[in-house]
């Protein structure tokens, strides 16, 4: 399953559905634990030095130009659904260096956001929803963006992947892996895990990957999906951890 904006919107079944998953890990990983990744140290030092050549993500990228806030990285974030990064980049840059805090952004109306965010993919319901967060913010939360991963979810159209990447990029808070289709699809393609749907995998992740390497899973392993191990025919000749990937489910590669 991919992380789709209108699916996130429906957060009290997605909470109970997660709730669900995390105790059915719970109970099959007491019973059949899992393998610790095989040399984890040498395939994150080999991406690090490769991975150093490339921009980094946009969640990240963005703030080289916008205050480096929780409130900027959620709603960064919730632009970046479904979207582009270059678009994404723009569209945020566009609203946050004026509306930067939840009171500045409820000054807009719904056509002002939507024109200020304009291409991001579901604009229109998205400029809806940044105004239904900012209201929720100031009436829940005296305008901070909330430290606590269950709170983050109640926000509408805030999801598991939100809620992580505002954890860690946001909050700089460690013990998150935010987890999108990149960080789902490489960690199966390696043979490092066998999930269908990327809530399993932040919950699988969590028991093999050492915690050192959760604070830079993400950046690492969106930058490496975008550039070398695409979704479509992989560049796996000029990949640096091919004697170590199982290929799992790779038809066809460069
Ligand atoms: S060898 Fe190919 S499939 Fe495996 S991680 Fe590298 S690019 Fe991806």
């Amino acid at each position: 399953m991919h992380y789709l904006f209108l699916g996130e919107e429906n957060s009290f079944l997605l909470f109970l559905f997660n709730y669900f998953l995390t105790f059915l890990n719970k109970i099959s990983f007491t019973i059949f634990p899992l393998n610790k990744i095989k040399n984890v140290d040498e395939i994150f030092k080999l991406l690090k030095k490769e991975l150093d050549k490339y921009e980094i993500p946009v969640i990240n990228r963005a703030k080289k130009d916008i205050d480096d806030t929780p409130f900027n990285t959620l709603i960064s974030c919730v632009l970046s659904l479904r979207t582009k990064d270059e678009v994404t980049e723009k569209a945020s840059l566009r609203l946050l260096k004026k509306y930067n805090t939840p009171e500045k952004l409820l000054t807009l109306s719904e056509g002002e956001i939507e024109s200020l965010i304009y291409p991001v993919g579901f604009y229109k319901t998205k400029a809806k929803r940044l105004r239904e967060i900012s209201k929720s913010l100031i009436e829940n939360y005296s305008s901070e963006v909330p430290k606590d991963f269950d709170e983050l979810l109640k926000l509408k159209g805030v999801g598991r992947k939100t809620a992580n990447i505002v954890m860690v990029y946001g909050h700089k808070k460690t013990g998150y892996i935010p987890i999108d289709t990149h960080c789902h699809r490489i960690p199966n393609r390696l043979g490092w895990i066998k999930t269908k749907t990327p809530e399993e995998t932040e919950v699988v992740l969590k028991k093999i990957l050492p915690e050192q390497y959760w604070d830079d899973f993400n950046d690492m392993f969106v930058t490496f999906g975008q550039k070398i191990c695409v979704p479509i025919s992989p560049f796996c000749s000029k990949c640096p951890i091919e004697h170590h990937c199982k290929k799992i489910n790779v038809k066809r590669s460069r």
